[in-house]
């Protein structure tokens, strides 16, 4: 980079797409990298907006709404496309298992990558500084679904998550957080904190901003699934479920199925 571009912020915008879904859009100057692209014109219109080019593409999963805009971006562009090869995406060039670092030089800025199966056997988490793109692993006030991996494995991926330092910032591709915070509440009702961020991403929503990113230290205080360690959780799953959870992971399982059927 040049010292005009050490001083310019990298800046991260939420670009809508589908009904519920984020396309994260790192921006420094004239420099925009996405993380899961799966509407191309929503990428390119916000490369219009901003006089933006595409200088890169991460992936954190297979599935198509993070999948589907990948091969329209990288027509007659030479960038790297980070991501996972267990299933064959197409237009990845820089095929990751999980382990690796990676860097992103026009934008000066480098992400460990996670291997974190569970929603999928492919997922990766992008694991920056004071950030982390994460995909369907962890969403504000919840988790995703385990399409592919064990409960265990999704713990697992969420218990590593919740050691970063509470001011990193939660980039996940939906806006679920409303409902997931309805889910939060049903399963600690005494949890002020949960309540209190209730009202919080409401007026948000009303006011038609995200509630992403989201901060770990929050996530801790209101998000059930990273709090399976719990007396007050897992004996909740006891009484509403049924279920004699005997350690936190068998909670986290019980909590998953429970919000399955929650409505
Ligand atoms: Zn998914």
């Amino acid at each position: 980079m040049s010292r005009a571009d050490s001083v310019q912020q990298m800046i991260v915008d939420a670009i809508p797409a589908f009904t519920d879904n984020y396309i994260w859009a790192l921006r420094r100057g004239d420099r925009v990298a996405v993380v899961d692209p799966g509407d191309a014109s929503a990428v390119l219109r916000h490369l219009d907006r901003t006089g933006g080019h595409l200088v890169a593409i991460l992936i954190t999963h297979h599935h198509g709404d993070h999948t589907g805009g990948i091969l329209e971006l990288v027509h007659e562009r030479d960038i790297p496309v980070f991501g996972p090869t267990v299933r064959p995406i197409g237009g990845i060039n820089r095929p990751l298992e999980g382990g690796e670092r990676i860097s992103i030089d026009p934008l000066g800025c480098a992400f460990d990558v996670w291997h974190a199966p569970g929603h999928t056997l492919d997922h990766l988490i992008y694991v920056g500084t004071d950030r982390v793109f994460c995909g369907d692993t962890l969403f504000a006030a919840g988790c995703g679904r385990l399409f592919e991996g064990t409960g265990a494995q999704m713990f697992d991926a969420l218990a590593r998550l919740s050691r970063l330092p509470d001011a990193t910032r939660i980039h996940c591709a939906h806006e679920y957080t409303v409902a997931n915070l309805r889910f939060a509440r049903a399963v600690e009702p005494d949890n002020a904190e949960i309540s209190e961020r209730i009202e919080r991403e409401l007026d948000r929503r009303a006011r038609g901003e995200p509630t992403l990113p989201s901060e770990l230290g929050l996530e801790r205080a209101t998000n059930p699934f990273l709090r399976c360690h719990l007396p007050a959780v897992s004996e909740r799953v006891r009484s509403v479920r049924g279920v004699d959870a005997r350690s936190p992971v068998e909670t986290f399982i019980a909590l998953r199925q429970w919000k399955d059927d929650f409505r």
